[in-house]
């Protein structure tokens, strides 16, 4: 046997042993988790998965084993990818942590950063979320006017960030501040700072699928040690858009992983089949095989763009084509969901419709997010034009 055969064969065994069989079975949106301090767990089985993969270090699993990480190769990682799949486990928690600020870390945080913060982002002990986007500075990041002024060992901190997913349930925040006026892009810092500390507070916004996840977020004086700036002072233009890359090909990887959760095949054929089974309608038939289409273009470029870069590493620029596309074919999927469930797709509440029935109508407005978050389609397109193209402005 080669080491990779012997190294599925210990992954198998592991997780036949060890991934609980309620974590076996299709996402539901109340057992989902973003770990963190106070987190409490509907179904204990999502706490025991959680514990068990960060312990082992699989939720990280290509991070060093030095910071918690699982230390895997590129083909190791695939190959614990390809098993979690075969028996459908559900992803252990859903974290900002492992998909955006730990990967920057890795690349830009210092010795003591790393050993502070990696470890409890495996093990989900640390939620975090993401302080960009300021009221009128979304798409133009750049403008943000939320101050860091020094003052010894510190920066004050004051201003207002919007639209910060979970900020009212995470432990920890990596802002982007202003240290310079003089200059645009370049007075931004990225600094990380715990949401308890004295002068944070939140506000959820109410969100049209009736959820609150995310809210306004205030800064009144915070005191931050100037030895939590990620890089270097205003230089954080450079590290805030690496770390929206990652963000981008998670948003996508996400959507890539939807299919399995949800079935646009089976909406097809539960819905729309006749006595014989077989979807008969010309018009499903055409809009489900565009889908299906298009999300097999969309993986298998995803793979050929993953074998092209350095083992690893992340996918740059072209992560905003995964993102736009992803996000587009996402909310495609939705309005085909609804459209096939006719009525049954409508349902907002009460017992006349199915919890799953439910959830459709709930995510179909939700995935209209989709091409807002991480960056707008239309910001994907400009990046795609001139960075990934090379396109310029006429
Ligand atoms: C579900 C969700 C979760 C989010 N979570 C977070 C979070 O955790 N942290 C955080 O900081 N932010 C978060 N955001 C905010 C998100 O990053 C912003 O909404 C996004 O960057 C757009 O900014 P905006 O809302 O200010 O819209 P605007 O920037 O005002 O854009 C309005 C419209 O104008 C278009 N537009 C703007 N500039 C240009 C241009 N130069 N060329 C072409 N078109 C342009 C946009 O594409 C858009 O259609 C989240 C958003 C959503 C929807």
């Amino acid at each position: 046997m080669t080491d990779l055969n012997e190294f599925q064969q210990e992954v198998r065994t592991w997780l036949e042993v060890n991934c609980p069989a309620s974590m076996r079975t299709p996402m539901v949106a109340d057992e989902v988790t973003i770990g963190g301090r106070d987190t409490t767990f509907k179904n204990p089985d999502t706490k025991l998965w959680l514990e068990r993969m960060g312990n082992k270090g699989w939720t990280a699993p290509t991070w060093p084993k030095k910071y918690g990480g699982g230390g895997l190769s590129p083909q190791e990682t695939n190959i614990l990818k390809q098993e979690l799949k075969r028996i459908k486990a559900r992803v252990p928690m859903i974290s900002f942590g492992l998909w955006m600020i730990g990967p920057v870390l890795l690349e830009y945080g210092t010795e003591e950063q790393k050993q502070e913060h990696l470890p409890k982002i495996v093990r989900g002990e640390i939620s975090w979320c993401q302080g960009y986007s300021e009221p009128g500075y979304g798409s133009d990041l750049a403008g943000l006017q939320t101050r860091a002024v020094e003052d010894g060992e510190d920066y004050i901190i004051n201003g207002q960030k919007v639209w910060t997913s979970y900020a009212d349930k995470c432990d920890w925040i990596y802002a982007l501040v202003r240290t310079n006026t003089e200059v645009k892009h370049g007075g931004i810092t990225m600094i990380l700072f715990d949401m308890a500390s004295t002068g944070v507070s939140t506000r959820p916004i109410k969100l049209i699928s009736g959820l609150s996840s995310f809210c306004e977020t205030f800064f009144d004086d915070v005191r931050v040690p100037k030895k939590n700036v990620v890089g270097e002072v205003n230089d954080g233009w450079a590290v805030s858009n690496r770390l929206l890359q990652f963000e981008r090909e998670n948003i996508s990887a996400d959507v890539f992983a939807s299919d399995e959760v949800f079935d646009v095949r089976k909406i097809a054929k539960d819905y729309c089949s006749g006595s014989d089974g077989k979807v008969s309608d010309p018009l499903v038939r055409d809009s489900l095989s565009k889908i299906l289409m298009k999300d097999h273009a969309l993986k298998l470029t995803f793979k050929r763009v993953m074998e092209g870069t350095k083992a690893g590493s992340s996918t740059g620029s072209t992560s905003s084509i995964f993102k736009f596309i992803g996000a587009e074919l996402n909310k495609d999927r939705y309005e085909f969901a609804i459209d096939a469930m006719g009525q049954q797709g409508m349902g907002w509440e009460g017992k006349a419709f199915t919890p799953y029935q439910l959830d459709v109508a709930h995510e179909w407005l939700r995935s209209k997010a989709n091409s807002i978050e991480g960056g707008t389609t239309e910001i994907n397109l400009n990046v795609i034009a001139k960075r990934v193209l090379g396109l310029r402005d006429s």
